[in-house]
């Protein structure tokens, strides 16, 4: 049987290398690359959403993307790396080039070309690879997780703020093992024994009504589905709090959800078998949904700021 990434792979026709658009089969990074060999490779995953009515495919928070992106390349020493509206406008072309009119998931690259030692900080080479990629079926059906063994990696070690593919080591152990555990994921604490994030995205808690989070400083990437829900949750009067959050905690509380650009927000129904509330997905998780929903398809004028449209209707 076919995985889904196998065939979301079959889907991918153009692709942007270094601002020139080719077939995927066409486009080759050398094996000698320090962004294969050593790692020195930051991505951004970015979703953007089709509104039927509008006959309009609707970018995500692309400029904030884009920021992470900069500020991942700066922390890695890149130099002599693209301007950062040559990639914005390379990236709508992508799209445009390949007339999605779909959800589709957008992987953005930028990683150290040719060969090098380790500590080499140029030539930066640029991908962009876009692909149809609908909901997942988890965002209504919820997961369930597990707390890793692993320990999430430390700002003193290994950035984790930043969306370096190198961080991903931490993150690939940690969801491995709950698989091979019979969970959907792993949530890792950090070295301070408090709740950091999930190889792939950031955790939510509510408790007496009131949303919980790990603090920005609490070893999780600096994630804009995270940013958004705060800012959501400020427009709608929900009560937030950004703090340590122990590990016991999310075996009590009354509903938990996953955040992410992959994910979206994926209600997780238990936590080491532990039920969050009765373990369905919770009343506010599904509130925040369809909230988030209406935005990124381009319908709720109040969050215009964040969408930007690919085509030119
Ligand atoms: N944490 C990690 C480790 C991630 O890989 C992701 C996915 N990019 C997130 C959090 C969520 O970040 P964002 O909302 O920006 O996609």
């Amino acid at each position: 049987m076919k995985s889904l990434s196998s065939t979301a792979k079959e889907k991918i026709k153009l692709v942007t290398i270094n601002r020139n658009l080719m077939p995927l089969k066409e486009a080759k990074v050398s094996i000698t690359a320090p962004g294969l060999s050593y790692a020195a490779l930051v991505f951004e995953g970015i979703r953007a959403y089709w509104n039927q009515e509008h006959k309009q495919l609707y970018i995500f928070r692309l400029e904030e993307h884009l920021n992470r992106f900069l500020n991942s390349m700066k922390l890695l020493k890149f130099i002599d790396y693209p301007n950062i509206q040559s990639i914005k406008s390379d990236i709508i072309s992508n799209i445009q080039a390949n007339k999605y009119q779909e959800d589709i998931y957008i992987r953005l690259q930028g990683y150290i070309d040719d060969w090098g030692e380790m500590a080499v900080r140029t030539p930066v080479s640029t991908s962009i690879v876009s692909y149809p990629r609908p909901r997942a079926i988890a965002f209504t059906e919820g997961k369930n997780f597990t707390i890793s063994s692993w320990q999430r990696l430390d700002d003193n070690a290994s950035p984790p703020r930043i969306k370096a593919s190198a961080n991903y080591l931490n993150s690939r152990l940690a969801s491995i093992q709950a698989k091979e555990s019979g969970y959907d994921g792993g949530i890792m604490l950090g070295p301070n024994g408090k709740v950091s994030e999930g190889p792939g995205g950031c955790i939510f808690l509510l408790r007496n009504g009131n949303l919980i989070t790990p603090n920005i400083t609490s070893g999780i990437l600096e994630s804009i589905t995270r940013d958004s829900i705060l800012e959501i949750s400020k427009k709608i009067k929900l009560k937030t709090e950004t703090r340590d959050v122990d590990r016991t905690e999310l075996y009590i509380a009354d509903e938990i959800f996953y955040c992410g650009t992959g994910q979206e927000i994926m209600p997780i129904l238990s936590v080491d078998k532990m039920l969050a509330g009765d373990g369905t997905p919770g009343k506010i998780t599904k509130l925040l949904q369809h909230e988030f929903t209406e935005i990124v398809r381009g319908k709720n004028s109040n969050f215009e700021n964040w969408i930007t449209s690919t085509y030119k209707n």
